[in-house]
Parts: structure tokens; C-alpha cells; sequence
């Protein structure tokens, strides 16, 4: 196994340089585009590592499967459900692509940022401030890991430049789906996008919802068995954005990327896959890190097709 990654990451590292790191965050593009690392935490409970696995950087989208998670631990699968739908394209099979009809729930997935934004409403808590430290915490326990923290300048570099989400959780307003203030439902989503993590803490969170809720260490139930199989399902379909199609017949595992460079695989009774690699595509997915997770199934048979 241990060869087994060094090759990869011998083979995907040129891959890093067909790719740009995201600038649309600016702090974002201060990214070093040639980073690559790997961390594979095994049920046997062995782990492997590759490249620049320890390097730090923003979770961003990686953590819309977390916020998911606490949302439903919080409300419930009927309410979660009834809030921010489930369909990765969120429109009927004759759907022409434009539409002036008003958006509904059924509309929303948790795995994009209107339905992600959405969801921050359904974390408790008695201020926003409340329901980002809750989110936090939830993320150290499931990564086991206590230093996780935020990254102060990328949440202050989003929070100043995300007009686009700005206009999205305006929209969400416009439609009576949102009922707390802009600002202060915006503040928590770009402080969930700005926590910090490595490729390690993406495998180890990657490995509980492998592992139907389970801890690896401590054996601790962190969340039921039917919110992982919630969760997974989601990630399949759509975690990948408008590339998940493409990705579930290259790689075809549950995973979730992020425009940090982060990508966190879940190979469900299996393994847990954290990579970090900041060269992006056009679809925002890490070009290396799709190359390493597409090669890794392959030769261990990961695909669940
Ligand atoms: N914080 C980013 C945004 O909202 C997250 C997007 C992503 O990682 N794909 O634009």
C-alpha cells in the first residue's frame, strides 16, 4: 500500500499543473497549484500517507456533507428534508435550463451552496456565532482531531467578496425560504467554508461515514447508521457538482469536493480518502485529486458499480 501511493503520487503529480488554483476567494490564489497529498485510513485501522498530506488548508465545500450531517442530527430526516430537497439536478426530465416558476425546496440539494446556506439555518443554536462553534466542534470530534480551527483571513477574504452567495441567500430570501437576516445565516456558511483542515482530518471524517457513523478510535456511535447512508447517497450523486456523473464512472465512490483543493472519499465498510490538491478544473474538483482517487479505485477495486 505504502508503494502503492508513492506510485500515484509520482503518476498524478504532473496533473497538478493542468489545473488553477481558485481566485475568485483572493486568498484562495495564494495556493501553492504543485501540492499533492494523500491519506488513506484503512478499517483495519492502518493508515498511509503520501506528499503533502500535513499541509493546512480551507475545507470549503467538504464541509456540506458535515453540515448535513448536523443538521439531520439536529432536526431530523422529515424537517432536513422538507427544507433543502435531495435531487442532484433539482428539475423535472423535460426541464428546459431556464425557468421563472419559483424555486421550492425540492429545488435545493445540501451539496450546493443555495441548499448549503439553507441548511446553516437548521443548525440550533441561539446566534449564528452559537451554530458555527457547534458545527466546528462536531467537525473536530468526527476528524478527532481538537486543533481544528478557522482560518481567520480566507473567512474575511470570502465574507468580503461573495457576492454571488450573497445574491443566492437574497434569492433564497425573495422566496420565503430563508427567515433569519442574510448576513448573519452568510457569516456562518463562510466560517464552515473557512475551517482548516489537511488531507488527514478528510480521511479520518471520510472513514466515520465509511464506517456507518461509527468512530474508529473510541468505537463511538458519532451519528445513526441511516444519516451516513443519507449522506453517501448524496455524495454520489452530487458531490461532485455537474461532474459527479463523470466522477461516479471514473471513481465511483461517495465524495465531496471542495475549491480548497480538498476532496474527502468515502469507500463505505472500507476506507476513508482524504486528498488535498489545490490545482482546480473548471468545475472547481481538483484535477490531481480526481487522477489519484480514479487510479486508486481502480487498482483496489473501489468502485461500487
Ligand atoms: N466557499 C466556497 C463558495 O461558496 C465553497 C465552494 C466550493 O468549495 N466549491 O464559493
Amino acid at each position: 500500500m505504502e508503494e502503492l501511493l508513492d506510485a500515484l503520487l509520482r503518476e498524478c503529480q504532473p496533473y497538478t499543473a493542468h489545473g488553477k488554483v481558485a481566485t475568485y476567494i483572493p486568498e484562495l490564489a495564494k495556493g501553492d497549484p504543485s501540492d499533492l497529498g494523500i491519506y488513506v485510513l484503512r478499517s483495519d485501522g492502518r493508515h498511509y500517507q503520501a506528499g503533502s498530506y500535513r499541509k493546512h488548508f480551507t475545507i470549503q465545500s467538504v464541509v456540506k456533507p458535515i453540515l448535513l450531517l448536523l443538521a439531520l442530527l439536529d432536526n431530523g430526516e422529515e424537517v432536513v428534508r422538507a427544507k433543502v430537497g435531495v435531487e442532484a439536478t433539482g428539475k423535472p426530465f423535460d426541464a428546459i435550463n431556464v425557468t421563472d416558476s419559483p424555486l421550492l425546496s425540492a429545488h435545493l440539494n445540501p451539496m450546493v451552496n443555495m441548499g448549503a446556506i439553507a441548511i446553516c439555518t437548521l443548525i440550533h443554536g441561539s446566534s449564528y456565532e452559537e451554530r458555527f462553534q457547534r458545527l466546528l466542534n462536531f467537525t473536530r470530534q468526527l476528524a478527532g482531531n481538537p486543533e481544528i480551527d478557522l482560518d481567520e483571513a480566507v473567512y474575511l477574504s470570502e465574507k468580503r467578496t461573495g457576492s454571488k452567495n450573497r445574491a443566492l441567500a437574497f434569492l433564497l430570501k425573495s422566496y420565503g425560504m430563508l427567515e433569519d437576516g442574510v448576513e448573519e445565516v452568510l457569516d456562518c456558511y463562510f466560517k464552515a467554508c473557512s475551517i482548516r483542515v489537511n488531507s488527514k482530518d478528510l480521511a479520518n471524517i471520510a472513514f466515520v461515514l465509511a464506517n456507518h457513523g461509527k468512530a474508529l478510535q473510541s468505537d463511538e456511535q458519532l451519528f445513526p447508521p441511516e444519516y451516513a447512508r443519507y449522506v453517501n447517497a448524496i455524495m454520489m450523486t452530487c458531490g461532485m457538482y455537474d461532474g459527479s456523473g463523470d466522477f461516479a464512472i471514473r471513481v465511483g465512490i461517495p465524495a465531496k469536493s471542495g475549491v480548497g483543493g480538498g476532496i474527502m472519499g468515502v469507500v463505505p465498510t472500507r476506507m476513508g480518502v482524504g486528498i488535498f490538491a489545490p490545482a482546480l478544473d473548471e468545475k472547481g474538483n481538483s484535477v490531481a485529486g480526481i487522477q489519484v482517487l480514479e487510479r486508486l479505485s481502480r487498482r483496489m477495486y473501489l468502485s461500487i458499480f
